[in-house]
């Protein structure tokens, strides 16, 4: 390790998709002091409890040190060869096609690049999907109708510098704290409004000016009323409209039928008249408005037409792209963004292209590419159901725990015994994943322990930078990913000699015959230096060669990604859950995060700082709904869906909306008896984006 006296290292912290700079102090023991680095655009030096608590977590009791095949250590050689020859029989056998990855928004978009090219340009596999499209695949499917891009429009500034905030689906408090500071600054400073669109009154919506406690899923119905609203009161921007859009009269028809009247929208909505007329008369009156929305948006069987309703009304407004203004995704995790940008998603191809015949020609002309794909692989529901089905046959696991994450998860779990190959690449030994049968297990590299590049939901790519010595015999995942494509006959193109120029790589793909025509460009590095790697500070995208500067807001002007450069309205369906409630399950489970956790428990499981905000998996439910079926405060409850079931502790409140129950997804069976929330969730998945509904499960629950 570094010496204790080294001067901190520049780091990301590797939790939520704010992306904040942090300081790392090597104690040249294994461990580390940490703060926030007052130089990084997200933070200033702030960190949240997660971030500050990050040196608490960097123990090795518990790490996957060594390569082993089915449960027997074994050398790094061995391990890898038993890859290639797994991953090798699969294609010989069944086609390339019964081969497929599951990736991870917690991977260095380093080690996305390489997963994404070694399957879709030498294996010829289209399968490559991520835990990404359980986070925000529904915003990446409705910037790309709306922009024609996967284009995030607007940075952090807008934040501070907007004058309403709509915070929609979204415990900003809690799961992108940072941010939240950043809008309690702004209300502070220049008196900015906060409102709060959730079914569930959380400390955001407490804190909020004004709180909309909608029914679940009616969120297009409101944005659809909002967009009605503004077309009766002449509050539209004809002249953005007519420049630089296509679509306005259609998608205002569709507004009109689905949220005719203002009685009509809260009707529908479960709102009070008064409070949707002071929402509508906000949005209407204040200039400088930002709407935020995460997975209360995404997660859902219709989270694209949710994401794309509330554009609408940016759109229609021009309020895009320009200060304090605009549409904004809040990403969940640290680094989905980056791996959007490598073509991460089974979606897409590389570098923001998907599949044209000229994307593909390029992209494979600038691999040298042998076995290069042309259309879409399977989304993560679709192809787990594949592998339950028995039509993949080899899956390599990327840092993400499925067995817990996925909705359906016991389902999930067991699919995994059909698998003829499965390798897992993992830091943490016992997890959920790893238990559920024999693998080839790799060992990865951490947090402290890598090196690579993030990139947050303003499209600022930052460093994650190496300050530990690797433990045991763990390796950076694009050095296995490389040697298996080495092993695999194609030495010369996963030839790199550090992650400095995986990343050279992927920034050049970017440019390559890029006349503009791409939303998505790093051409402006993409012959960095090893030196300039190390040391740069963190960039925002577009960053086109000979630019000096990347650029922080997008279509002030239009220049959309479309052919015809107009963005596009679009004509939203009316809501409707994916699943109708019963009589055996009159309720609906929402799942979520809380405060002090991440994930699975993996890292922040590790701190009792951390843990003694929630020390145990619990539901929230309403006091009526709790006398109703005999629940008590600090009562253990038994929640069940028609897909699972868990033993939770009740947590009674009035912030829980009547009929709707909510439980954390990150208690597992490796760390709780019971917890295991993701085994109850739907497999609904929206018909764009893919993504579950893991927020509206009909569900019931009893005393245990
Ligand atoms: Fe880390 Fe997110 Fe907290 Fe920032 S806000 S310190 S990125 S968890």
């Amino acid at each position: 390790d570094l010496a204790p006296e080294a001067p901190p290292v520049r780091t990301t912290c590797p939790y939520c998709g704010v992306g904040c700079g942090v300081l790392a102090r090597p104690d040249g023991e294994g461990g580390a002091r940490v703060e926030g680095d007052p130089d990084h655009p997200a933070n200033f030096g702030r960190l949240c409890s997660k971030g500050s608590a990050l040196g608490e977590t960097l123990s090795l009791g518990d790490r996957v040190l060594h390569p082993s095949i089915d449960g027997a250590r074994a050398t790094w050689d061995a391990a890898l060869d038993a890859v290639a020859t797994g991953f090798r029989r699969a294609a010989a056998a069944h086609g390339p096609e019964s081969v497929a990855f599951y990736l991870s928004g917690q991977l260095l978009t380093e080690d996305y690049y390489v997963a994404n090219k070694l399957a879709k340009g030498f294996l010829g596999t289209p399968h490559v999907d991520t835990n990404s499209r359980l986070c925000m695949s529904s915003s990446v499917a409705a910037h790309r109708r709306a922009f024609g891009s996967d284009t995030v429009p607007g940075c952090y500034e807008d934040l501070d510098g907007a004058d309403l905030l709509v915070l929609v689906g979204s415990n900003t408090a809690w799961c992108h704290p940072i941010l939240f500071r950043r809008m309690l600054d702004a209300r502070a400073k220049r008196g900015t409004r906060i409102v709060t669109i959730d079914p569930r009154r959380t400390q955001t919506g407490e804190e909020s000016d004004l709180f909309l406690g909608l029914k679940p899923g009616t969120d297009s119905t409101l944005f659809s009323g909002l967009l009605v609203h503004l077309a009766d009161h002449g509050a539209l921007d004809t002249r953005y409209v007519a420049d630089h859009t296509a679509g306005y009269d259609l998608a205002l028809e569709r507004a009109r039928r689905i949220a005719p009247s203002l009685a009509a929208t809260a009707d529908a909505t479960g709102l009070a008249e008064d409070d949707v007329a002071r929402f509508f008369e906000l949005f209407r009156t204040t200039e400088r408005a930002v709407t935020c929305y995460s997975q209360g948006v995404n997660q859902s069987a219709q989270g694209t037409d949710k994401a794309n309703a509330i554009i609408n009304c940016h759109l229609a407004t021009g309020r895009i792209g320009r200060p304090g203004m605009g549409p904004f995704s809040l990403t969940g995790q640290p680094n989905a963004m980056g791996g959007r940008e490598v073509g991460g998603l089974a979606n897409m191809l590389a570098a923001h292209m998907h599949f044209l015949p000229e994307e593909v020609d390029l992209v494979r002309r600038f691999w040298g590419a042998p076995n290069i794909i042309t259309g879409e692989g399977m989304k993560a529901v679709s192809l787990f159901e594949a592998i339950e089905r028995g039509k993949i046959r080899a899956l390599w696991i990327m840092g993400t725990n499925p067995a817990v994450s996925m909705p359906r998860a016991d389902r999930v779990r067991a699919a995994l015994s059909r698998l003829d190959t499965l390798v897992i690449s993992e830091a943490i030994a016992g997890t959920d994943t790893l238990r559920a049968r024999n693998a080839i297990v790799l060992p990865a590299l951490a947090w402290g322990e890598k090196d690579g590049t993030v990139t947050n939901s303003e499209r600022r790519i930052s460093r994650q930078r190496r300050f530990l010595a690797p433990p045991g015999e763990a390796r950076a995942d694009w050095w296995a990913l490389a040697q298996v494509g080495q092993r695999l006959g194609f030495a010369k193109s996963f030839a790199w000699p550090n992650a400095a120029a995986v990343f050279r790589e992927h920034a050049a793909l970017s440019g390559f015959e890029n006349a503009g025509t791409r939303d998505f460009d790093l051409s402006g590095v993409a012959e960095i230096t090893d030196a300039a790697y190390d040391s740069t500070a963190p960039i925002q995208w577009p960053l086109p060669r000979k630019a000096k500067s990347g650029q922080a807001r997008l279509f002030a002007e239009g220049g959309f990604f479309t052919r015809d450069r107009r963005a596009r309205f679009v004509a939203v369906q009316a809501p409707k859950l994916a699943d109708a409630t019963s009589a055996a399950f009159p309720l609906r489970l929402n799942t979520g995060r809380v405060r002090d956790h991440w994930h699975t428990l993996t890292r922040t499981g590790k701190s009792p700082r951390l843990s003694a905000h929630r020390a145990v998996p619990f539901c929230e439910i309403h006091p009526d709904d709790a006398a109703a079926h005999g629940l008590a405060e600090g009562d253990l409850a038994r929640v069940r869906t028609p897909y699972g079931a868990a033993v939770l502790e009740v947590v009674v409140t009035p912030g829980a909306q009547k009929g709707l129950l909510f439980a954390p997804m990150h208690w597992s069976e490796a760390n709780t008896s019971s917890g295991r929330v993701g085994a109850l969730a739907q497999g609904a998945v929206d018909p764009v984006s893919g993504q579950p509904e893991l927020k509206a499960t009909p569900a019931a629950i009893a005393p245990e």
